[in-house]
Order: C-alpha cells, then structure tokens, then sequence
C-alpha cells in the first residue's frame, strides 16, 4: 500500500444517494470513470482518480479518533465529551470536514457508510475487500455498507469477488438503470444496454446484496415515453431489486442533451406527460416484490411509495388522481411541489400551503400553458 501520492487530508465527493444522507461518506475514488451521460452534468471537466487504499484507511482512522472523542466515556457526564475535543482552530480544513462527518454520523446512528463516488467497484476486489474490512474493524457496529455502481463494471466482476465483497461487509449497490430501452440507452451514452443492466443487476442479487436501481422519468423524451416506460418496466421486471427509485429527468443548460433539446432533436416532456409515462411504467410491473421509492425532490409525487405487488393500485391511483385534476388545480399542485410548499397531493386541500402555492401562481403568472417552463427553472434549483 505503499503510494507516490502524498496524503491530503479526509476527502467527501460531490453526492450521495437521498437514501444516504444519515451515512458517513467514505472516499475510495474521486469523480467518474465514465463520464459521458448526456443527462448527468455532476462530474463534467473533472478526471477520475482512485484514490490509495492507504489513504482510505487513513480517513477511516481520521473518523475513528473524532468519534471516539464525540462519545462520552460511560460513567462521565455528556458535557466531558465535548471538553475532549480539539478547539476548532487547531484542526486544519479537512479535519474540520472529518469531525462534522463523525458528529452527523452519530446522530443518524452510526450504523452506515456509504462508499463515494460514483462508481467504487471499479478498483481492484482486493483492495475493495481491505476497505471494507478496514471498514468493519474499525466500526464493529456497521450495518449497511453501500455505493454506487455500473453495470458495465459489475458484469465484468466475477460472481467470486462479488461474493468476497459481500461477504467483507458491502451489502447494498445502487445503480442507475436509468432506462430499460436500447435506442434511449445508446442516445444518452449510458455505456450499457438493456441486457447488461439485466445481467449485473442479477450478479448483485445472487451475490446477497441488496439492490437499488434508478429509473428516470422522461429520458426517452417525447419519441421515446412509452417505450421507456414499457422497456424499462421489462428490465426490472427480470432483475426484481429491492429497490425501484424514481428520479425524474432534468435538464439544465450545462448538460449535453440540453445543446439536443436546444436543436430539437430531443423533446423533453412537461409535468403531465411524464405522469402518464410514469402510470405506465408502474402499471407494467409485473412478478416483482420491490420497493418502489419516490425519494429525489426532483419527482412530482413523493407519496409514490410501496412495496410491489400489494401497493402496486395505490401507487398508481396517486398518479391517476393528478391526471384527473382540472388544469387549473395541476398547475396549483406542481407549483405548489416544486416551491417545497407541498409534498403530497392532499396538501392542495389544506387552506394555508394552499393560499401559499396559489401566491406563487398569482405572481408568476402560471397558466397550463406555461407551467412547464417555469417548473423547470424551479427544478434546477435542486440539482
Ligand atoms: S455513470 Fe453516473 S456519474 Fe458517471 S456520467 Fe453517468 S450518470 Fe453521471
């Protein structure tokens, strides 16, 4: 484990899943080795580095020693814990970074890691084992550790190592399936089809991990909906994960299929279109006992949530009862969602967030007509 590179202190990337936000973030490797998805701009100008196992031990250690600060001794009062640590100006930027890890992480519990960035497999298995059993001895109490993944990565790694990696603790992927359609895979550069999706996430399962694939909404665009609902209902359908999570498309300017929506040669969808696209896809799966998760703030109805197949006619009856609305009330309620103002379709009934939401349509002038473009510059808040 020795390295030429010099150790710069504890490292965390850019992001983590929504279902991760109360696990500390471990960095194996920096940015994406991929990077060519026309809808993702998140790692965009910046080059993909693993980072030294040695390294990754140290920021392990580095999380150790503040915990073992941050947790009173049993016997002394809580207030002596906080008399133990460091003033904050004897820790330098990244130390600062470390102790604030290690104090979210105890008040989430301290029972999960979250392995960053955006595709950690892809290191040697070895050293991903070390890791991970690094992980382990050092925080006996760890019960989930998870990371992303792609598909092309997992099918290239053999059941064995898969197996080993389980086995040294990681015990959750989540990967982006994004689209089960082959035309829409190919235009957006995703690096995989259809039957590589279908085969990794198999690989995952059969290893004993858990497994969370995200679907996107709208990425077909107009031409390509209903395929993407049905295409990509079939994928899953095969691979049945633990986990089906929604995270609706957005475009922001500073990605490649904006210059496409720019030419015209991708039509991306309003709020109503992408409803129905998104009924048909929960319609169409079939066989499956997933968990269907609406967790990302970008997703029009939050309270799609259950478990297949028993919740399978309520999650699509919540769809169905926006397409029902009158234009009006939908604009109300995809304003009133995408200012934060409500999360469920309920709320529209309830007379303050109601009268909130309708100010918002009132100032900005929102009409059926126009709704869609101004939720999507409301949406580029959150990405
Ligand atoms: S593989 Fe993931 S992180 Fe990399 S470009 Fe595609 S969506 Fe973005």
């Amino acid at each position: 484990m020795q390295t030429a590179e010099p150790y710069g202190g504890f490292e965390q990337g850019p992001i983590r899943p929504p279902s991760e936000s109360g696990s500390l973030l471990i960095r194996v490797t920096r940015n994406c080795p991929w990077n060519r998805c026309t809808f993702c701009g998140l790692y965009k100008g910046e080059g993909f580095s693993q980072r030294p196992v040695a390294h990754v031990f140290r920021d392990i250690d580095t999380v150790r020693r503040f915990v073992d600060l941050l947790v009173p001794v049993p016997g002394t009062a809580a207030d002596d814990a906080v008399g133990r640590l460091p003033a904050p100006g004897c820790l330098d930027q990244n130390e600062q970074m470390a102790l604030s890890a290690a104090r979210n992480w105890l008040l989430a519990g301290g029972r999960s890691v979250f392995l960053q960035d955006s595709n950690s497999l892809i290191i040697k298995p070895d050293h991903l084992v070390a890791i991970l059993r690094h992980l382990k001895a050092t925080f006996p109490r760890i019960q989930r550790i998870t990371s992303y993944a792609r598909s092309q990565t997992i099918a290239r790694i053999s059941d064995r190592d898969l197996a080993r990696m389980a086995a040294a603790g990681l015990n959750r992927i989540h990967i982006g399936l994004e689209s089960g359609c082959d035309r829409i895979l190919t235009r957006i550069k995703k690096g995989a089809d259809r039957e590589t999706h279908v085969l990794a996430g198999c690989k995952v399962k059969q290893a004993g991990m858990e497994l969370s694939e995200y679907y996107m909404p709208g990425l077909g665009g107009r031409e390509l909906s209903r395929e993407h609902a049905l295409e990509s209902a079939e994928a899953l359908n095969r691979i049945n994960p633990d986990f089906i999570r929604l995270r609706t498309l957005a475009v922001p300017d500073t990605i490649e299929l904006a210059g496409d929506v720019a030419s015209g040669a991708f039509e991306k969808m309003g709020d109503r279109a992408v409803s129905e696209e998104l009924l048909l896809f929960l319609q169409s799966l079939a066989g499956i006992t997933s968990r269907v998760k609406s967790d990302h703030i970008l997703n029009l109805f939050a309270e799609v949530d259950g478990i297949l197949p028993d919740d399978q006619g309520r999650m699509a009856a919540v769809v169905e009862r926006f397409l029902a609305m009158d234009p009006e009330e939908q604009v109300l309620y995809q304003i009133g969602r995408r200012t934060g103002i409500f999360t469920r379709l309920a709320d529209c009934r309830d007379p303050g967030l109601r009268r909130r939401a309708q100010g918002f349509v009132e100032q900005w002038m929102v009409t059926p007509e126009n709704v869609d473009r101004i939720c999507d510059t409301l949406m580029q808040r959150f990405i």
